[in-house]
């Protein structure tokens, strides 16, 4: 998978993960370099992202829980499986000048 930066629209600052998550809870951006704001739109590929991460979980809850009997580690990958999705999350905000 290409790495996507997420870039302030106006000086073109890459944004930081951390600061991604952040405008993502917000739904607002604001440049701390150029005082710029943006519109925060989140792009269709989140819909994909949580389609895998549905299948996925439940595939894996099933055959932990009741084939392979061990629901701690099924626990354990699920809760992985969330931590993958939010490290996806900052690559699928697109920022438009307002
Ligand atoms: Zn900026």
């Amino acid at each position: 998978m290409k790495k996507k930066k997420l870039k302030c629209p106006y000086c073109g600052r890459t944004v930081g993960f951390f600061e991604a998550i952040n405008i993502k809870e917000n739904l607002n951006f604001y440049c701390k370099d150029c005082k710029g704001s943006a519109k925060v739109k989140i792009s269709k590929d989140i819909n994909t992202f949580i389609l895998i991460l549905l299948i996925s979980n439940t595939v894996s809850f099933l055959f932990f829980s009741f084939i392979a009997r061990m629901f701690l580690l099924g626990s354990l990958i699920t809760s992985l499986l969330y931590l993958c999705f939010y490290l996806l999350v900052p690559r699928t905000i697109v920022l438009k000048k307002e």
